[in-house]
């Protein structure tokens, strides 16, 4: 596992060309990945997915708080919002009850019964994220503190907007909790490879998801 050190394509998705290509038939959109990222720095031994994102638009993920009744951890997510909306490919939402039939994820404040300080349940159909659940572990978590709360915080709704872990130890999508708090540019553009490569020929959803 030799991936620590990957070259990053830092600030790509800052500076891509938005000009149409005559006839391309693709919406203006800043989520487009350039000809050749790939996803980078990642672990294997983790899975997940990308929610759906109709072109020319932003995949809107709610993140569901009703059963979040502790204000730091209110805080700490609308940190975590703020990081991972500043990707041009997905807006994710702080609501305290998800709109019907919107992309929705839940969030509830747990004791743990193992060692986790997080987890994300995902549902997946047909290739991609349709729902899902975060559990943060708050005894856990009130042990080790406030940065690796929000460590984890962050952490668990990268998972939720579809990043598996990364290789490299210490940064915020590594497997394990740490004190890294900032969501980086392998992160941003790995968005942009899940989200910006996505099939735009693929016609009409089947709006089945249940
Ligand atoms: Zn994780």
């Amino acid at each position: 596992m030799a991936l620590a050190g990957a070259v990053t394509l830092a600030g790509a998705w800052l500076v891509v060309d938005t000009q149409p290509a005559a006839g391309a038939g693709i919406a203006l959109d800043e989520c487009v990945a350039p000809e050749g990222l790939e996803l980078q720095d990642q672990d294997y031994d983790d899975d997940q997915l990308p929610w759906q994102r109709a072109d020319g638009t932003e995949a809107v993920i709610n993140f569901e708080t009703k059963a979040v009744t502790d204000d730091a951890y209110l805080d700490d997510l609308a940190t975590a919002v703020e990081m991972w909306d500043s990707s041009p490919c997905i807006q994710p939402k702080l609501v305290e009850n998800c709109p019907d039939d919107e992309n929705c994820v839940t969030i509830s404040l747990d004791e743990g019964d193992s060692d986790d300080d997080g987890n994300f349940d995902a549902i997946e159909e047909d290739d991609f994220t349709t729902g899902g659940h975060i559990s943060y572990y708050v005894d856990n978590l009130a042990e080790e503190g406030p940065e690796a709360t929000l460590n984890v915080v962050i952490h668990e709704m990268g998972h939720a907007v579809g990043l598996r872990h990364r290789a490299t130890e210490g940064v915020l999508m590594h497997a394990d909790t740490n004190e890294n708090t900032q969501v980086d540019e392998i992160d941003y553009d790995n968005l942009l490879v899940l989200y910006g490569n996505q099939d735009s020929d693929s016609g009409p959803h089947e709006g089945n998801a249940n």
